[in-house]
């Protein structure tokens, strides 16, 4: 019978894991090593004083269309999504930029006339399924699809290279740069099998849901959910880094939000030789190199597009895109990367001080690289926003090392808990899923389907695979 857990780390699968089995009148304990919750959730002031800094996650269409979180009261706790007026803008050379938009058409209305049909092909079904869709990517895609029909449209695109989508679907350059920086969210090169599922999922979500940001920041999701799991009884300990498990209480299961390496370096003997062996398979995929700003005005794009989006892609045409994408992957340094850039401040003023702002960026690296970054970075944004350099009033830069020692399910800089291939998504991080070779020790965090980002699903399904081997007398 399950009627006590234990759950390590408070990111947002932790907090996700613990509400699950509190509704279901579980006692659980969540135990986080930081002083502060929420793991890749969470905020701060790391910069200057007034001036507020997601330091993991800060642009959410995950977490707007999770339907765990949506089933939850997180407005009652104090979360309030904020929507900018265009989810992503992406700039080229000319000045000019495309934007995603909040409708098919809206965002097709910006195309030439061959890749404004070609748009609305590619997305209208999924734009049209967009909840029954959501209701399947965010589970384990080794299981029959609940909506068989909304697949079927779905997955013949999804499962190609996202290089070869857009170059065969799209005739633009700029159209098909557009859907590569969304399908390079995936951290996988875009020559890739299934590289476009990534892309189309994202583009959909920002014709649909959108992908707001939260207003006060991510710590505000963090501390809804953690503020929701005590109304329903559970404990929350700060300051306690699990490093075995007889650092916790007995308890009739403990659920790890952590990394595959802490699972196998906490519950090691707990665990079978084989499933170990299994484990150690699993690999991490490339890293990040990330840059907090603190800037004295908005950012000065050349394409005022850019001031209406709330995230950024910075990395010009398709070809570009797909070098810095595989080079990270394949352990090679650019010197151009591919950069993802989220300005929150300019939709939510609690960010920072009147009339100053707040931005991050990072590009992917090759696995545990330290190399600073932080020149090629300012570079890119420069690129499209000439004159950026003279607003950066402070910055803090994070590479691997940095990252892992601050959360270490970041482990060689990798922001999705281990590379978002077709076969680590099928087997996550083994075919058993949530499961161990324990009955009582499961897996919650991103390192289990449906993966990296905010959504709290990997944690809901693991407290559900819990409750469904262990809840019934
Ligand atoms: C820089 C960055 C940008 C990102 N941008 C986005 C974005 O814009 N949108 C999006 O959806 N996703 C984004 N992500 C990804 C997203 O944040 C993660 O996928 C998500 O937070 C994973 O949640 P989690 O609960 O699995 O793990 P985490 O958020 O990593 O939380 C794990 C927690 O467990 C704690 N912990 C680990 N080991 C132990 C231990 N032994 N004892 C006690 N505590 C422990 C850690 O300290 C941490 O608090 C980003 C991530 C990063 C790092």
């Amino acid at each position: 019978m399950l009627r006590t857990a234990n759950i390590i780390g408070s990111g947002p699968n932790g907090l996700a894991a613990a509400i699950t089995l509190a509704q279901r009148g579980v006692a659980v304990t969540v135990y986080e090593r930081n002083a502060q919750l929420g793991g890749a959730c969470s905020t701060a002031e790391v910069t200057l004083p007034g001036f507020h800094h997601d330091l993991g996650s800060s642009a959410y269409p995950l977490g707007v269309a999770s339907p765990f979180f949506r089933s939850l009261p997180l407005a009652t706790h104090g979360l309030r999504w904020i929507e900018p007026p265009a989810p992503l803008a992406h700039p080229f050379d000319d000045g000019s930029a495309l934007t995603l938009e909040h409708t098919l058409e809206a965002t097709a209305a910006q195309f030439h006339a061959h890749d404004k049909t070609a748009w609305r092909s590619l997305f209208r079904s999924s734009v049209a399924d967009w909840p029954r869709l959501v209701a399947d990517f965010t589970k384990p895609l080794l299981r029959l699809p609940s909506h068989p029909a909304a697949m079927a449209f779905f997955g013949p695109a999804a499962l190609l290279p996202a290089q070869l989508l857009a170059n065969s679907v799209f005739r633009d350059d700029t159209t098909r740069a557009l859907f590569a920086g969304c399908a390079a969210h995936s951290v996988i090169p875009l020559t890739h099998i299934a590289s476009a599922a990534t892309g189309i999922v994202l583009a959909t979500a920002a014709q649909t849901t959108g992908w707001p940001v939260a207003a006060g920041g991510a710590q505000s999701i963090t501390n809804a959910l953690a503020s929701y799991l005590q109304t329903l009884g559970g404990q929350i300990i700060l300051n306690t880094d699990i490093r075995r498990l007889t650092d916790l209480p007995a308890a009739d299961a403990t659920l790890f939000d952590t990394s595959v390496e802490s699972l196998m370096g906490i519950a090691g003997a707990a665990l079978s030789p084989a499933f170990i062996t299994r484990l150690s398979h699993f690999h991490r995929g490339p890293g990040i190199f990330k840059l907090d700003f603190a800037l004295s005005q908005p950012i000065p794009w050349r394409s005022p597009d850019c001031a209406r989006a709330g995230t950024v892609h910075l990395g010009g045409t398709l070809p570009e895109i797909a070098r810095s994408e595989h080079d990270a992957f394949h352990g090679r340094r650019n010197d151009t990367p591919f950069v993802l850039l989220v300005q929150p401040s300019l939709f939510d003023p609690t960010r920072a001080p009147e009339g100053k702002h707040t931005a991050w960026a990072y590009c992917h690296v090759p696995s545990g690289s330290n190399l600073d970054r932080t020149e090629v970075i300012e570079a890119q944004i420069a690129r499209f926003a000439p004159g950026f350099r003279d607003c950066i009033l402070a910055r803090r830069a994070s590479g691997a090392e940095a990252l892992a020692e601050w959360n270490p399910n970041l482990a060689d800089g990798d922001v999705s808990g281990g590379a978002m291939t077709l076969s680590q998504m099928l087997f996550r991080p083994t075919a058993r899923g949530y499961r161990t070779s324990n009955p009582r020790l499961f897996l919650c965090s991103s390192s289990t389907p449906p993966g990296g980002g905010v959504h709290g699903m990997c944690g809901h399904l693991a407290a559900q695979a819990a409750f469904k081997d262990l809840g019934a007398a």
